[in-house]
């Protein structure tokens, strides 16, 4: 095949994800698996059998509408009216996508053009660094940093130049569990409006923000509706991250532009699903407090088993998970620690480093997720405690 490296430039150095790694690693020692952020418990069983009875009557079985089925774009759109205020037309103001992933994927293929820049917070989720360079444009990282890991809104003024055309923004964030505040939305909505920026928000743990932290949409901010998309999905906030629901929100044209690229990645996906989660954004209000207190409640538990075992723990306000600290144990290499900590003691954790762009900013940071069964925690936690001695 001659020498011509068979992998694209654009795709260099994306090599395989931390996920594949470490969720292997987990396998072949049967560890625990903290890695990797999905629930150990399924969904709402009725949402389950909303799944079944779309495929028994026949729904969804065949290639469904390219924007979504009907009944999940009005669902979508009832369920932002009622958690947001937002009024939107399912017709043209909402796409359902093959999750948030492939959200993110079509938004940066029809924004960009190459050589422009993209501001995200880092770190970052590892696939907006693949979908940036698929598009052909140049990620510029703004680090949050521990221990707040607020985002500095003077740096960001600092980063935006001329071939500056999006930011990209993921509240809560994975993996810091930074909500962003209405003041500091408010301060980047100005930005964007400065300097005509589009804005991209993924908001898949829009249901997770706890300790009474309100998620507020950008796209709510006077002006943003304009120059805003936002992403969301339901594998995180239904606990189905298998079922690959996910959405887009925003104006008819940016909806167009999106629209334009996710048609030429699956077309459609999910079909008996996209009825399922339409019933899923309609379950009542109890549904959504309570899955949210219990998720904080685990977040507590795991937080104590890691800071008993020596950790440094970052409380998060929102998400999945729990970013810590190797210090404390003399350790500066989250990578290393991580390789080795299935070995040490049976668990398995993700290192931060590798959501970074600057090798030295999250080098001793590890992730824990905590969407566990409670004695998978507990169990978890022990391990841990061999750390300690
Ligand atoms: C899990 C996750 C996604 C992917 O969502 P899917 O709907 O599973 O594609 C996107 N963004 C963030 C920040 C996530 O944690």
């Amino acid at each position: 095949m001659g020498t011509r490296p068979l992998l694209n430039r654009r795709l260099d150095g994306l090599g395989t994800t931390i996920f594949a790694e470490m969720s292997a690693l987990a396998a072949t020692t049967g560890s625990i698996n903290l890695g990797q952020g999905f629930p150990d418990t399924d969904g709402p069983e009725a949402v389950r059998e909303a799944a079944v009875r779309a495929l028994r009557d026949g729904r969804g079985n065949q290639y469904p509408p390219g924007p979504g089925v009907p009944e999940l774009r009005t669902a979508i759109g009832d369920h932002q009216h009622r958690f947001y205020d937002l009024s939107l037309d399912p017709d043209t103001e909402i796409l359902v996508t093959a999750g948030a992933t492939e959200a993110i994927a079509a938004t940066m293929l029809a924004l960009l053009e190459p050589g422009d820049e993209v501001i995200a917070f880092e770190p970052y989720y590892d696939s907006y660094a693949a979908c940036i360079a698929m598009a052909g444009a140049h990620r510029v990282p703004l680090t949050l940093r521990a221990p707040s890991f607020r985002p500095d809104l003077d740096e960001l003024r600092s980063k935006i130049t001329p071939q500056t055309r999006l930011l990209l923004l993921n509240t809560p964030h994975n993996p810091t569990g930074t909500v962003l505040t209405a003041e500091e939305q408010s301060s980047i909505a100005a930005l964007a409006v400065e300097h005509d920026l589009l804005i991209v928000t993924d908001e898949v743990y829009e249901h997770l923000a706890f300790d009474g932290a309100a998620h507020v949409p950008i796209s709510t901010l006077p002006g943003m509706r304009e120059r805003t998309v936002s992403i969301s999905s339901a594998g995180k906030t239904f606990s189905f991250t298998g079922w690959k629901v996910g959405w887009v929100t925003a104006n008819a044209a940016l909806i167009a532009a999106v629209r334009t690229a996710k048609q030429y990645l699956t077309f459609v996906s999910a079909g008996p699903f996209q009825y399922a989660v339409a019933e899923a954004l309609r379950l009542p209000g109890t549904y959504f407090e309570d899955f949210r207190a219990d998720l904080q409640r685990k977040r507590d538990l795991l937080g104590e088993g890691l800071r008993a075992a020596g950790f440094r723990v970052y409380q998060p306000q929102g998400t999945y998970f729990i970013t810590t600290d190797i210090a404390p144990f003399g350790e500066k290499d989250a990578y290393a620690f991580c390789r080795a900590l299935p070995e040490r003691c049976g668990v398995v954790a993700v290192p931060n480093s590798v959501f970074y762009d600057d090798p030295n900013a999250g080098r001793s940071q590890v992730r824990f997720t905590f969407c566990k069964k409670d004695d998978v925690l507990h169990e978890a936690a022990a391990r841990l405690q061999r750390l300690a001695s």
